[in-house]
């Protein structure tokens, strides 16, 4: 089956999560790592969802290569896409699909990339591993999560053994930002913390309102805190604003370069709200407060007792959650609004390694005018597993993309482009075979 057939194969079966579904995408996977000779084996978890695990074998005392991807997809507001979201159709250049950036076209580039090293016939100098999960999109709970709870050893850790180098999701190429296109390796990504609001208040009729009213005390509290905390830069950041700053050469240049410089702890403050007119990047100077639920009331007339909100707070790696919570505490307590946190997540970052260069290097080589600059990945990824288990872990694509197909991925009509994506599976295929047989440094 040759790529982009067995990407196509994909998008069309549907693996919308919840429920998820992912089965028969991890069969198509399964059946092509089988035919280029590699062992797979499929893990069920208690909830009955299939996670695919494929492995070259090499020496383990070197770190295996996991190559991290998932074949869930969120879903699709289907009336706001201009072609079938699970139709994999061809159109303008594209294949247009759910999961085609996130991420199975990249679960195809992993495949790819893991049957060419079975296909050169050389022992590879360390393990090669793919794993492709389920259930990604909500958390990993049956998936990734579960998978290194229960079957560590099939995933390149194991007694001994250097823990595994894993490349996963976690950025893009990004054309529009500078005159030159960015490709960032995420090295980490934000922490995740949940927490549910709840305020009580006198319920009454809608003609005489009482003092002391929940909604309204829920949603003082949600005006103060919503939003974007104090700008401060992670050192991962700095060091990417440094890179930008090299490469710019008019118009952001100077800006990169004060944030790059002794003066950046003054100057992010000012500089932070230019920086989120240019979306993700303005997330990752500061810890973020989403209010993404609120609910309160029934009726028109009829004043509500009782108001509840969840916030999705995502915090820089460097930040306290427990500080962070004892603080949004003191505010809440202020409105009369009681919280409750679930554990934040744990989100170490990795620091440079072997594999690092092998990334640049293809960066280059993908896009040869790119520059290459760290990063964290705003969003979170199955990669943090593996990072809080001890890995290094890498977040990288070898494609580029605009702003506005940035947009497309959880957004509507999201698609790739053909050629970017054959390319991308060169490039892929390239930096593993590098990383494989020649460095393995
Ligand atoms: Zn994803």
């Amino acid at each position: 089956v040759a790529p982009l057939d067995l990407l196509t194969q994909l998008i069309r079966t549907n693996t919308t999560n919840p429920p998820g579904g992912e089965e028969p995408a991890a069969e198509l996977l399964r059946s092509r790592l089988d035919d280029a000779g590699l062992k797979t084996e499929l893990y069920k978890s208690p909830g009955g969802r299939t996670s695919l695990v494929a492995r070259i074998e090499g020496p383990t005392d070197r770190p295996a290569l996991v190559l991290l991807s998932h074949t869930d997809v969120v879903g699709v507001e289907p009336d706001h896409w201009t072609h079938d979201p699970f139709g994999a159709e061809t159109d303008g250049g594209f294949l247009w699909g759910r999961g085609t950036l996130d991420m199975k076209g990249i679960a195809v580039m992993h495949t790819e990339a893991a049957a060419a090293v079975a296909a050169s016939g050389v022992t590879p100098q360390r393990e090669v591993i793919v794993v492709s999960v389920a259930d990604e999109e909500a958390r990993g709970v049956e998936g990734a999560r579960w998978l290194l709870a229960e079957h560590l050893n099939a995933l390149g850790f194991g007694d001994g053994r250097p823990p595994p180098e894993v490349l996963g999701e976690g950025s893009f190429g990004l054309s529009g930002i500078l005159d030159v296109p960015i490709m960032p390796i995420a090295l980490g990504e934000k922490v995740g913390l949940w927490v549910e609001a709840r305020a009580e208040g006198t319920p009454g009729h809608g003609s005489v309102p009482p003092p002391r009213q929940a909604a309204l005390n829920l949603t003082r509290f949600l005006a103060e805190i919503a939003g974007y905390g104090p700008p401060r830069l992670h050192p991962v950041m700095k060091e990417q604003f440094k890179g930008l700053a090299a490469a710019a050469k008019r118009g952001p240049a100077q800006a990169f370069r004060v944030l790059s410089s002794g003066a950046a702890p003054v100057a992010i403050k000012a500089l932070a709200p230019a920086l989120r007119a240019r979306g993700a990047i303005g997330a990752l100077v500061s810890d973020t407060i989403s209010l993404t639920v609120i609910e309160s009331g029934y009726k028109h007339n009829v004043i509500p007792g009782e108001a509840k909100a969840s916030l999705d707070c995502r915090l820089l790696p460097d930040t306290d959650p427990d500080l962070f919570l004892s603080r949004l505490q003191r505010r809440a307590r202020r409105h009369s609004v009681t919280l409750k946190a679930q554990e934040a997540t744990e989100s170490p970052v990795s620091e440079k390694g072997p594999l690092w260069s092998a990334l640049a290097e293809a960066s280059l080589t993908v896009v040869p005018n790119s520059v290459i600059v760290p990063t964290l990945s705003p969003g979170m990824t199955d990669t943090r597993y593996f990072r809080a288990a001890g890995a290094t872990g890498y977040g990288w694509v070898p494609l580029v993309l605009t702003p506005e197909l940035v947009g497309t991925i959880h957004g509507h009509n999201e698609r790739i482009h053909i050629d970017d994506f054959e390319r991308a599976v060169a490039a892929m295929t390239d930096v593993v075979l590098r990383s494989v047989h020649v460095s393995a440094r």
